[in-house]
């Protein structure tokens, strides 16, 4: 999966995610992705969240809407993008998967729950993304 928010220079945030891999691939599933707040959710006025990983799982718990609504709520991206892994993990405590937030001023975050996770960001005047890792 690849979910990939962007914040342009008006302050607009779009957010996009792809879906499966091979690891979850049966005939006719939709999987996480085109559902809104669980593998991708932004609001222009808070930030955006992308999510990897279990999606049978998180689709049950919409971790991106949870993210941008604790963002709004006075979170800062990294205690929301933990908050929204761990309402999951308690719950499934096998569960793999992981979220990265970013609030509308561009400060990311992300976490992680059964693997380690890595995530690139890229800014104006970067000739290159750099790249975060985030362990469980
Ligand atoms: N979330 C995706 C899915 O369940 C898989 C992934 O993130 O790799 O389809």
């Amino acid at each position: 999966t690849i979910s990939m928010a962007v914040i342009d220079k008006t302050g607009h945030i779009a957010v996009g995610t792809s879906t499966n891999g091979a690891t979850f691939k049966i005939p006719g599933r939709v999987g996480d992705g085109p559902i809104a707040g669980s593998s991708a959710y932004a609001d222009d006025e808070v930030g955006a969240c992308g999510a990897t990983g279990d999606g049978d799982i998180m689709m049950r718990f919409l971790p991106c809407y949870q993210a941008v609504e604790s963002m709004r709520m006075g979170m800062e991206p990294k205690q929301a993008a933990r908050d929204a892994i761990q309402r999951i993990a308690r719950k499934y405590p096998g569960f793999v998967g992981a979220v990265f937030a970013v609030n509308k001023n561009g400060v990311h975050a992300g976490a992680c729950h059964g693997w380690t996770f890595q995530y690139s960001v890229r800014r104006p005047g970067m000739e290159d993304v750099e790249v975060f890792t985030v362990l469980p």
